[in-house]
């Protein structure tokens, strides 16, 4: 390991947060979008009640334009074919998988320039923002409330896993996600905040139907999400 002019802390640093970024980076993308096809682009339509900064993310204009400009750098520095020359990818995924796999490539070179510092420091930016996107949005939204009665812990559920159990640590219940949005969906005292991409794979609908019950009732978001039973009544009504 040659760590240039960073420290080997640095150095391990910067090398794992690019080899991270495509898949922060392709990972945004199923936070906006619910069908998960990961292909076209948003519509402005999806973006209602969704994460507008997961789709800034899974866009990867400014990942792309950080990169793009270091890599611009490197490729100057090193006499190596000029950006312009170069072919555009066919999506950001690969435009970014592409940049990212140059960067490591050339790391040994770029540790030992003037500007590493900061490049490294701009990387780590770029790199939390996209866990943050991710994180945060897991936590707002995947959570609903233990249907234990006396229990007041809150269960995380992860819509891909629809089979699974998962278990309350509070109270030690063990339910399907499938099981347990029904037992929450028949408790009259507690509410059940979900976002509209949870919603439309429990009641099996599209987001476009889902989004003209929402209007047409006047569904009040709460906190970006919506409380699942008032549209479950107002699609019955
Ligand atoms: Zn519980």
């Amino acid at each position: 390991m040659n760590e240039g002019k960073l420290t080997k802390g640095q150095y391990r640093t910067l090398k794992s947060n690019l080899a991270e970024l495509p898949e922060l980076q392709s990972g945004a993308a199923s936070f906006i979008s619910p069908s998960r096809s990961g292909s076209g682009s948003p519509s402005s339509e999806r973006s209602i009640g969704f994460n507008v900064s997961a789709l800034d993310y899974s866009m990867g204009k400014e990942l792309l334009g950080l990169l793009h400009k270091y890599e611009a750098l490197i490729r100057r520095g090193r006499t190596l074919t000029p950006p312009a020359l170069l072919k555009r990818e066919a999506t950001v995924e690969k435009e970014v998988a592409a940049t990212v796999s140059f960067h490591l490539a050339h790391l040994e070179w770029t540790v030992q320039q003037d500007w590493v510092e900061e490049f490294a420091g701009l990387i780590k930016e770029v790199h939390s923002k996209g866990l943050s996107v991710t994180k945060k949005f897991i936590e707002k939204t995947r959570r609903i409330p233990c249907p234990t009665e006396a229990c007041n812990k809150k269960l995380s559920i992860d819509i891909e896993r629809l089979m699974e159990n998962i278990k309350c640590l509070g109270c030690h219940g063990e339910w399907t996600v499938l099981r347990l949005i029904q037992l929450a969906l028949t408790n009259p005292d507690k509410e059940f905040l979900l976002d509209i991409e949870t919603i439309c794979l429990w009641l099996g609908d599209t987001e476009k139907n889902i989004i003209k019950v929402i209007k047409a009732n006047d569904i009040k978001k709460k906190s970006g999400l919506y409380n699942i039973k008032e549209i479950i009544n107002a699609r019955v009504a």
